[in-house]
């Protein structure tokens, strides 16, 4: 009998993505959990105050994750029960569940095949009178069209949400995300730019949607613990139905010390995918297309594979990786191929053609600033390795 194909492993595991974290990350956390305000204290201020410089937002709000930041940005924006809000077919479920959270309706819109960013005509073909805002999401880390979709939302009279959780650093014509829709939301999830464990940031130029928000993540209560403590009272009003979504004074001070890293690490993410970019050039593994006046954050790396690697294979392909020691992932499952949104909505296999041809064919291959060179040729001949294998259909060592 054949010997089966079995995979030469890496050394050690290397994940789609992970966190960096520093000494000098660990003594920022250690002070304030010595200090008087774990809580609700000034480096929350002062957290919101860096982020905005850094990326030139005019008001920034931190909030406990990126979801509560959606649903924050989507309650700001106004949205109730009725309303319709449009978002990409293909993202992580929280954009949509955030319209969800406020009694809205998430409408689908297809994406591009080619960079599966939301794609304008469709979103606008999905405008009704019932629509109040769209969410763009900057797939993978490159900015969607920002210009087409301001010029759409001011035409349609809605308010443009951008999720930018996956491009916290990303510019757009030479403009930081964060400063390019009327609100920008963001996570600091451990796979994400910057961490704070849990811990997400709205950005918005509105000073008004700002406050409103600030109510929001502390149950609709017009002033906090700490205001209150400074002026010697205890009357407070809640004036609109908020939650509890604050994030910690430690989780800032660790938000604060990663943004001083923030600029080295998108460096080195561009390094890693020109690196996978020139090693998957002329195969049939195909990157997505980046487009023109960008700067890609690179949050995920995420590869096309070729043509003949069908359905069954990508499975094959995802296995042999893991095998080999690569934590390869598929970013995402099409939002209504959920049985929440499928079943609500009534939505089939068809209604989003470039999103499910696109999901097939996706598979996100590592990518983090603590990758070293030898980590990124692993990961290479890794994939080679393991779509060659794919194609030979020989037995691999886990199937009897
Ligand atoms: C990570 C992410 C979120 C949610 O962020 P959390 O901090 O995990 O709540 C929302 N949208 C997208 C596109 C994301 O990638």
């Amino acid at each position: 009998m054949e010997p089966c194909a079995k995979p030469e492993p890496v050394r050690e595991f290397i994940p789609y993505g992970r966190q960096s974290v520093d000494a000098d990350d660990l003594a920022a956390v250690a002070a304030v959990l010595q200090s008087d305000w774990l809580t609700t204290g000034p480096l929350v201020e002062k957290f919101e105050y860096e982020f905005s410089k850094w990326t030139g937002a005019v008001h920034s709000v931190a909030v406990s994750s990126g979801t509560a930041a959606l649903h924050a940005a989507v309650f700001a924006a106004g949205i109730g029960p009725g309303d319709e809000v449009i978002v990409p077919a293909i993202t992580f479920a929280a954009t949509a569940n955030s319209v969800e959270y406020q009694g809205g309706k998430a409408v689908f819109a297809d994406v591009d095949p080619d960079t599966l960013l939301i794609d304008p005509e469709d979103a606008e073909r999905r405008i009704t009178p019932r629509t109040k805002a769209i969410i763009t999401v900057d797939f993978a880390g490159q900015p969607c069209d920002y210009s087409a979709f301001f010029s759409l939302a001011r035409k349609r009279g809605l308010t443009f949400i951008a999720d930018a959780c996956h491009s916290l650093g990303a510019e757009y014509k030479g403009k930081k995300t964060g400063t390019l829709a009327d609100l920008t939301a963001f996570s600091f999830h451990p796979v994400k730019h910057i961490t704070t464990g849990e811990g997400g940031m709205i950005s918005t130029g509105s000073s008004e949607l700002a406050a409103r928000m600030r109510r929001f993540r502390n149950h609709g209560i017009s002033t906090d613990h700490r205001q209150r403590a400074g002026r010697k009272m205890w009357e407070y009003e809640m004036t609109e139905l908020g939650y509890n979504y604050r994030i910690t004074d430690f989780q800032c001070a660790l938000g604060i010390s990663q943004l001083k890293k923030l600029n080295s690490w998108l460096v080195r993410r561009n390094e890693i995918a020109r690196f996978y970019h020139a090693s998957f050039s002329g195969s049939p593994i195909m990157p997505l297309e980046l487009l023109p006046e960008i700067r890609h954050a690179y949050h995920l790396y995420v590869l096309r594979l070729g043509p003949d690697i069908g359905k069954a294979d990508r499975r094959e392909v995802f296995l042999r990786l893991h095998e080999m020691g690569i934590g390869a992932n598929v970013h995402y499952i099409p939002l209504h191929y959920h049985p929440y949104y499928r079943d609500k909505y009534g939505l089939k296999r068809g209604d989003y053609p470039a999103a499910e041809a696109a999901y097939e064919r996706i598979l996100s291959i590592p990518i983090f600033p603590g990758m070293s060179d030898e980590d990124c040729g692993s990961v290479v001949d890794a994939v080679f390795r393991a779509t060659d294998l794919a194609r030979s259909g020989r037995r691999p060592c886990w199937k009897k």
